[in-house]
């Protein structure tokens, strides 16, 4: 395609990025998919920091909480039993003594029990377990919670184990006054060291705690702060890119439409410069639009020129090969004949190409004689063997072609026909949608040149009538003067005689006398047609006077002439005028002379048939006479 560019890699792949040459649907939709995944991406990084605020909360509340009150609960704890410890030292009686000592039991066991309680894994979801073991929980101690709670459990059990020996040391000192009180002593030193143990463990757990909670805080602060600075991130290059394939999406729409927007405006006033071309910028159904709108400018302004030309063409002919010309170079068809309708609405005339022989003819030969044969001239309307097989039975070709013949609607009858030829199969053969485009493109062709046609024709009609005596359909003297240079040219170059036969009805006058003008008048005109009749299309017969005829035979050999003027002689002899009951005959006298073997000059060859011609009628009438020397003296004429 020749308005596809050539691109650098670079180029395409910026083209490929921005949707440049996708159809405008999947533009969309790619479009659509770009604004889905930043929305994911967005809503991703969302869902992550809830979750992880969320899990780590729930740390907080699950794990933190019941830690740091067990810890508290227990220095508070160890505290009291370091009380129930001394009371039970001071203890008087039995009774006191186990009194104190199962409050102690109680306080420790109460401690042990919250230790299993803390043990008891939680119920965990699967996603929290998924999270737990993706997400390194760098900010909670687990090794420090267990390693305390195993020191509380060894402490309270020691404790246990030291209460009741301390306590058997009470009642024996008690009941048998035994003095053991260095051994009491000794056991509750002991029991004081591991409460101070457990004392500054459970202080040391609890300032662990803070710190964990401290970096809590600081973890959720970090990546509350992160999770903004991303989410801002995507946001605005969401929104950069959403923009930019936004301005380029619609730039590769907006800017073509409305540059075909202001051309369709300026051609609607009449101002606009048909070369200038709507530029390409995508191949998408825009590009598309663009080029089809720059062809439709291409053939508008082929149009254009193309009318402007064939008004200014010379001839009818000019116009019917710049017509043929146009078929093949602009629109592709090299198979079409022009025929004309003859100006007697009767037969048909190829026109273009020129000269066909029966043989190039695509229809049957009788369309030539008469042209209602042909169905396209008959109806007024496109006749195609592609809309209905064997439309026409005049066309010979059926079986291998294809014809669409058109009308060709002057001053309000078909005043001709365009017949377009195509293979139905083979190299060249084209689809049916590309011959309907094509036929569609040489139609508007057609529709140009007929206003030229019309006027043409009628300039044509004019001028013939200017140059035919209208009663008998014969030219007259000023068609001689006008075209006797072209008459002459042509033989001189063919090195031809031209034969030159001045005819005179004999007593013609006695005709007027004894039956009319009117009959006279159609003695006249029989006597014309019987002259043209007798001659070859090519020559010429010219009324030449009022009852004078004037043939010019094209090409003669030496002797032809005088044949040919016998020939209408006898003709016109052998007829009988029919007038009413009245029947006649009459005669005619024919003088010959030969251009250029009889003279240099061509009007005085005419003089020389007229002198033979009054030579004729001398002798008798009834005669042809061919010119010699001698006839011709200064003083008769
Ligand atoms: P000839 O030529 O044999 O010497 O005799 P002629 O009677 O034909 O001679 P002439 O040339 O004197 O007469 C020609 C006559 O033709 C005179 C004229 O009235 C008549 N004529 C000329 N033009 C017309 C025409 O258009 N219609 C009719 N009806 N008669 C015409
Ligand atoms: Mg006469
Ligand atoms: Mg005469």
């Amino acid at each position: 395609m020749p308005d596809r560019i050539k691109r650098g890699a670079f180029q395409r792949a910026i083209r490929l990025m921005t949707f440049v040459d996708l159809p405008i649907r999947r533009k969309f939709v790619f479009f659509a998919i770009g604004v889905l995944f930043w929305f994911v991406v967005l809503a991703s990084v969302s869902f992550y920091v809830l979750l992880d605020v969320n899990i780590k909360t729930s740390q907080v509340v699950n794990s933190l909480l019941p830690d740091e009150r067990f810890a508290q609960d227990t220095l508070r704890k160890a505290n009291e039993i370091d009380r129930l410890v001394d009371d039970l030292l001071q203890a008087g009686t039995e009774q006191m003594v186990s009194l104190k000592l199962e409050l102690l039991k109680t306080s420790l066991v109460s401690i042990r029990q919250a230790i299993e309680q803390l043990d008891t894994p939680e119920v965990q979801s699967p996603i929290r377990m998924l999270w737990d073991r993706l997400a390194e929980n760098s900010w909670l101690d687990k090794q420090g919670n267990k390693t305390y709670l195993q020191l509380v459990k060894k402490s309270t059990a020691a404790q246990l184990q030291l209460l009741n020996e301390i306590s058997y040391l009470k009642v024996d000192q008690i009941k048998n006054g035994q003095d053991n009180r260095s051994e009491l002593e000794g056991q509750s030193g002991r029991f004081g060291a591991l409460k101070e143990e457990l004392v500054s463990a459970s202080v040391g757990f609890l300032e662990s705690i803070s710190h964990q909670t401290k970096r809590y805080s600081a973890s959720i602060g970090t990546m509350t702060s992160y999770s903004f600075w991303i989410m801002l991130t995507v946001l605005l290059l969401a929104c950069g890119l959403l923009a930019v394939f936004t301005f380029w999406i619609s730039d590769s729409i907006v800017l073509p439409v409305s540059s075909m927007i202001v051309k369709i405006h300026t051609l609607a006033t009449g101002h606009v410069d048909l070369t200038d071309k709507i530029e390409i910028r995508s191949n998408d159904e825009i590009g598309e639009m663009s080029r089809e709108f720059n062809d439709l400018m291409d053939t508008v302004h082929g149009m254009t020129v193309f009318k402007n030309v064939i008004e200014e063409d010379a001839t009818l002919e000019d116009v019917y090969s710049r017509l043929g010309e146009a078929f093949c170079v602009n629109v592709g068809i090299d198979n079409y004949r022009i025929y004309e309708v003859s100006s007697d609405g009767i037969g048909l005339k190829a026109v273009f190409p020129f000269a066909l022989s029966d043989k190039e003819l695509s229809c049957h030969p009788d369309i030539l004689a008469s042209c209602e044969l042909c169905r396209a001239v008959k109806t007024g309307h496109t006749i195609s063997s592609l809309a209905y097989d064997r439309v026409c039975k005049q066309f010979l070709f059926d079986q291998n072609q294809v014809h669409i013949c058109i009308p060709m609607i002057v001053g309000g009858h078909a005043g001709g026909v365009v017949q377009f030829v195509f293979d139905k199969e083979g190299e060249y053969a084209l689809s049916r949608p590309e011959i309907e485009q094509r036929v569609a493109k040489a139609e508007a062709y057609i529709k140009q040149s007929l206003s030229v046609i019309e006027a043409k024709r009628l300039m044509n009609t004019l001028r013939e009538s200017s140059l035919r005596d209208p009663m008998t359909g014969l030219f007259n003297r000023r068609f001689l003067q006008d075209q006797s240079s072209h008459l002459i040219a042509g033989s001189l170059r063919r090195k031809k005689n031209i034969g030159l036969l001045m005819c005179d009805l004999d007593f013609f006058k006695q005709v007027n006398d004894k039956y009319g003008h009117d009959v006279g008048d159609i003695v006249l005109k029989e006597s014309a047609a019987i002259i043209a009749k007798s001659v070859r299309e090519s020559d010429v017969v010219i009324r030449f006077g009022g009852e004078e005829f004037l043939v010019i035979l094209t090409d003669v050999e030496a002797g032809d002439a005088l044949a040919v003027a016998e020939k209408i002689r006898a003709k016109i002899e052998e007829k009988t005028f029919v007038i009413g009951t009245e029947k006649f005959s009459k005669t005619i006298s024919i003088g010959i002379s030969e251009f250029p073997q009889d003279s240099d000059g061509f009007w005085q060859a005419i003089k020389f048939a007229d002198v033979a011609l009054y030579q004729a009628k001398e002798m008798g009438r009834n005669k042809s006479l061919r010119f010699e020397e001698s006839m011709w003296t200064a003083e008769d004429f």
